[in-house]
């Protein structure tokens, strides 16, 4: 199996030839590019796509029109993952079971990210952002993606030291965090509750939000022995009961970093910020 680095090279080969990029992306080029056609279809309420080859050749990607129009781009991309990777679709686990998804699955997921939020278009904007979750809504608005696939490359592709959480039903299902985040070993682990108090539970628990407040970096990160505030800002969608949180500390008030920390160099993060969680856990990442 080709690792993440390896899918998010080949996603970006494939978005270049598909020509110049505008914002948002044109999924339907994508779907061109691998002489692909977008038939929006009625499936099943937890079915995203399937995909088929007709007689003539062309390859009909069938997308669930019930669901919103951001899902449903994120979808096409994952079925253009399928025949640019060459993975055979396995859909038998639906797309929100994060756990017990294939890795090819997750492979075409990650593909997809990429060619939704492509790399040469994201991280500039990633980096002049500001740190809030109206930041990652607004990003969300001009990609036309979801705040999950969104908020998870922003934290992934942030240069601060910073964590995109994403919790249902008051427990956290999986976290992205930045490069940095990962190197200082900051790991929110999967299953926790949302820490008592804290800004995300109290939003779901009804109040209302009123802006990003200090964290306790306790509660939220395990064994983390570092100085410095922690922030937090966070969003409750009440529907799914899905709390969506992000997690950054003030970088000026962080203790002087270690003296093996300043090998650290712009390469090494190029390269390890490819590396990280991107929409769903591939259970090998750990820290
Ligand atoms: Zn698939």
């Amino acid at each position: 199996m080709i690792d993440e680095l390896g899918i998010a090279i080949k996603a970006r080969e494939f978005i270049k030839r598909c020509g110049p990029l505008a914002l948002p992306v044109s999924v339907d080029a994508y779907a061109s590019q691998i002489g692909g056609e977008v038939i929006k279809e009625t499936l099943e309420e937890n079915e995203d796509a399937w995909s088929f080859r007709d007689k003539g050749g062309k390859y009909r990607i069938c997308v669930n029109c019930a669901h919103n129009a951001r899902r449903q781009r994120f979808s096409v991309c994952h079925e253009v993952a399928h025949v640019a990777l060459e993975i055979a679709s396995d859909h038998s686990t639906p797309s929100w079971s994060y756990s017990r998804r294939p890795p090819g699955e997750i492979a075409c997921d990650v593909f997809a990210a990429e060619l939704l939020l492509p790399y040469q278009l994201f991280k500039p904007r990633v980096n002049g952002a500001g740190m809030s979750i109206a930041a990652i809504g607004s990003l969300a608005d001009e990609f036309d993606a979801s705040l999950i696939s969104t908020g998870s490359r922003f934290a992934t592709f942030s240069r601060e030291l910073c964590a995109f959480v994403v919790s249902e039903g008051g427990k956290v299902r999986y976290s992205a965090r930045s490069a940095r985040l990962r190197e200082a070993k900051g790991w929110i682990r999967p299953g926790s509750p949302l820490p008592t108090d804290s800004y995300s539970a109290r939003l779901r628990a009804g109040e209302r939000p009123s802006g990003a407040e200090d964290a306790d970096p306790d509660s939220w990160l395990e064994d983390w022995a570092r100085d410095g505030a922690l922030f937090e800002d966070a969003l409750h969608l009440g529907h799914w009961d899905q709390t969506l949180t992000l997690l950054w500390f003030d970088d000026e008030q962080l203790a002087a970093p270690a003296p093996e920390r300043k090998q650290w160099d712009e390469d090494r993060y190029k390269l390890r910020e490819l590396d990280g969680v991107l929409p769903w856990p591939s259970g090998k990442k750990r820290r």
